[in-house]
């Protein structure tokens, strides 16, 4: 499934999700423009990824909070690796809290990187995608796309309203060579998925097994954690050429959590 030529921008793609992604995607040869809140390690993140699989790998620490930088992050993209095929929206924080308590500058946070960085980045994506008749956009959603959890109001909003947006990113382009997909995925252990465990134990008054097999696992019939890998194998399926007629649907790895 070579993507050898192509060139792609994985939104918070320092850790997690985003990190597997771009790694599978730069294993098929596809340029990679990481992007991640400024850490210590992302120099080494980057320069590894480059080492490893041979192919150009930059990186922009665009806050995919503010509309500017999103933008920018595309235009940069496509003047220093020539083109943006494949855009990957995964960038996303969570907060959990009854919603009488949520606080409203976290409300207002998640809603902007998790819903209006995808929606900027797609409208910066779109005029050369259409230009080159060829594009790619993946947005990694959640099973909170499909179904709702207490305490995730907010979460759970913003990712009904990515998947609203891809649906009707999809039927906008259909004639241009575009597809846009949501991956849904389920619980996947990573950072954002860890952190969240002190504030679902503090609501939901459990200890930390509790919340991990009671809550997590719960949803998921398999009773396991999804793997990054997993999800990074259907992300590099969606960019190739073989997938062109999928466009406009959601693809959840989840365990079988939306099935139940
Ligand atoms: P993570 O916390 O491991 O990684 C998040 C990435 O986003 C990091 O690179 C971080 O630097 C970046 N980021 C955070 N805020 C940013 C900002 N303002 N600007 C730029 N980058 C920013 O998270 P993850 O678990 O890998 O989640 C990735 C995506 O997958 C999210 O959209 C999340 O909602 C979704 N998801 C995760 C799970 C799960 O169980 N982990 C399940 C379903 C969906």
């Amino acid at each position: 499934m070579s993507l050898k030529g192509r060139n792609a921008v994985i939104t918070g793609s320092t850790s997690g999700i985003g990190l597997g992604i771009a790694r599978a995607l730069a294993a098929e040869g596809c340029n990679i423009m990481l992007n991640g809140l400024p850490a210590a390690d992302c120099e080494t993140i980057r320069a590894d990824l480059a080492k490893t699989s041979g192919v150009t790998v930059l990186f922009d620490p665009a806050n995919m909070a503010v509309t500017a930088e999103v933008r920018h992050l595309v235009r940069r993209a496509e003047s220093e690796l020539g083109s943006v095929d494949v855009l990957v929206n995964n960038a996303g924080i969570q907060h959990v809290s009854p919603i009488e308590d949520f606080p409203e500058e976290k409300l207002d946070l998640l809603m902007r990187i998790n819903f209006f960085s995808a929606f900027h980045a797609i409208a910066a994506a779109l005029p050369g995608m259409k230009a080159r008749k060829f594009g790619r956009i993946i947005d990694i959603t959640s099973a909170h796309s499909l179904v709702a959890s207490p305490f995730k109001s907010a979460y759970v909003a913003s990712k009904h309203a990515v998947m609203g947006l891809t649906k009707t990113v999809a039927l906008e382009v259909a004639t241009d060579g575009i597809t846009v997909n949501n991956i849904a995925p389920g619980y996947v252990w990573t950072p954002l998925v860890e952190r969240q465990i002190p504030d679902t134990m503090a609501a939901r008054g459990l200890t930390k097994d509790q919340v991990i097999n009671d809550v997590l696992l719960k949803a998921q019939p398999t009773k396991r954690f999804v793997s990054i890998e997993e999800v990074a194998a259907c992300a590099v399926y969606l960019a190739s050429d073989a997938a062109g007629s999928i466009t406009g649907t959601t693809i959840s790895i989840d365990g079988g959590w939306t099935a139940a």
